[in-house]
């Protein structure tokens, strides 16, 4: 059982971003709106993640790291319309199976918080603390008990840039939570938090990118769902192209994501715009209803499947080709 757990670990997580990844999306699952995420040595030694969400009760931790506990969902018709980040109830066994983890947290019901550890799997402590409102995770040693994964592994310096990699894509897909990422002791990243896009895509970015950019619907207000659709963002102006796809940035319903069909609906508006090709620059964030979409690909789910590829391409070639016409350029 513990070598299956090891293995089924290690393909929900595949390193200190991917640990980091499923912590601020359990976070964001618990309507925090101001997450810190700090790492020491890339991730590997060190990964500490604070927020200020509706906590873990006691009766809950023990089956919080359970494999396939997860509170999100309760029957299989849930399944088909999951609108949390997690619903796989996998991450924090995953992560507890290869690694040191400590949790502090509470809730605002109970009047005292619960230290909760748990090490290679195996639960070394679960008694009261007095902790604010909220919870810190903090996983040490990725890896310790695994060295052929450990192996795997890149440098902390690369380590932690995929980390920061997340932590970008947090921000720009949630403006309304504030996020702090601090790196060996240095803040690499700190948003307000005001639900501004482009306040954090300035902050990402910087001003020669976002005086270059222009919006696509209102950028900071979910639209209403046309056929189970909406996409808001902003795009580059034709001038602000690149040499490759890195800047084709998109979300689905919070989650960064890669999707051809998408990418082609993005590039094929500046083609019929410039007719020429060309690699813009994008943040999009799309709603789709959940009925329309499965997330449900890959463990790591930066894949998702559409029931309706047709409509999804029209609804962003659409879109992006309307805000390319809007503006004098
Ligand atoms: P999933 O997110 O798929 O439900 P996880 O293994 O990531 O599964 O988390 C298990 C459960 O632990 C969650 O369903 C949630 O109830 C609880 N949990 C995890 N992290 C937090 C957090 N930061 N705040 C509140 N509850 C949390
Ligand atoms: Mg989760």
């Amino acid at each position: 059982k513990d070598t299956i757990n090891k293995i089924a670990a290690g393909e929900v997580i595949e390193g200190p971003a991917a640990v980091v990844k499923e912590l601020v999306e359990n976070a964001i699952d618990a309507d925090a709106n101001s997450v810190t995420v700090e790492i020491k040595d890339g991730g590997t030694s060190l990964i500490r993640v604070t927020d200020n969400g509706k906590g873990i009760g006691s009766d809950d931790i023990k089956t919080a790291f359970l494999p396939h506990a997860t509170s999100k969902i309760k029957t299989a018709d849930d399944l088909t319309l999951v609108s949390s980040l997690g619903f796989r109830g996998e991450a924090l066994a995953s992560i507890a199976a290869v690694s040191e983890v400590e949790v502090l947290t509470k809730t605002a019901d109970e009047i005292s918080g619960i230290r909760y550890v748990i090490n290679g799997g195996k639960e070394e402590a679960n008694e009261p603390i007095g902790t604010p409102e909220g919870t810190t995770f903090v996983v040490r040693n990725l890896f310790y008990n695994t060295p052929a994964r450990k192996k795997f592994l890149k440098t902390p310096a690369t380590e932690g840039r995929y980390v920061g990699e997340v932590m970008e894509h947090m921000a720009v897909s949630h403006p309304e939570i504030a996020f702090k990422f601090i790196l060996n002791g240095q803040v690499k990243l700190q948003t307000m938090g005001n639900g501004s896009l482009k306040d954090v895509l300035f902050y990402i970015y910087g001003k020669e990118t976002t005086a270059n950019i222009i919006p696509v619907n209102n950028p900071d207000a979910d639209g209403e769902l046309v056929n189970g659709l909406s996409v808001r963002g902003y795009i580059g102006k034709p001038s602000l192209t690149r040499g490759n796809k890195e800047y084709e940035n998109y979300f689905i319903n919070g989650r960064f994501i890669k999707n051809k069909v998408i990418t082609r609906a993005i590039e094929d508006a500046y083609k019929s715009f410039l007719m020429q090709h060309r690699f813009p620059f994008t943040c999009l964030l799309i709603s789709v209803d959940n009925s329309l979409v499965d997330v449900n690909v890959h463990p790591a789910k930066l894949e998702v499947r559409f029931s309706d590829t047709e409509s999804i391409y029209r609804l962003i070639f659409h879109e992006v080709d309307n805000a390319l016409r809007k503006k004098d350029l």
